[in-house]
C-alpha cells in the first residue's frame, strides 16, 4: 500500500510554520533559509491535518479523497 505523503507548493508557501505544528509525526522541518520544507515523509500516517490548516493551500497530501 502507498501510503499519501505531503507535499509543499513552495512558490504558496508562506513558511508560516503551521502544518509542522499540527503535525503529530513530525514530518515537516525548517531549512538553512527557514524556510518549511517536508524533512521525513516515512513516518506519515496520511490524517490530513497539514493541509487542512494550511492558509495557502500551499501543502497538499496527494492521493487522500478529504483533506
Ligand atoms: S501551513 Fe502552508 S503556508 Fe504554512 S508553512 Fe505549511 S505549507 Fe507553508
Ligand atoms: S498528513 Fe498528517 S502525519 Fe502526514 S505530514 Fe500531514 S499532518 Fe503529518
Amino acid at each position: 500500500m502507498v501510503v499519501p505523503v505531503p507535499e509543499i507548493d513552495a512558490s504558496a508557501c508562506i513558511s508560516c510554520g503551521a502544518c509542522a505544528t499540527v503535525c503529530d509525526q513530525e514530518c515537516f522541518a525548517r531549512d538553512a533559509d527557514n524556510r518549511v520544507v517536508v524533512a521525513d515523509d516515512s513516518a506519515c500516517w496520511s490524517c490530513g491535518h497539514c493541509a487542512r490548516v494550511c492558509p495557502r493551500d500551499a501543502v497538499s497530501v496527494p492521493g487522500m479523497s478529504e483533506v
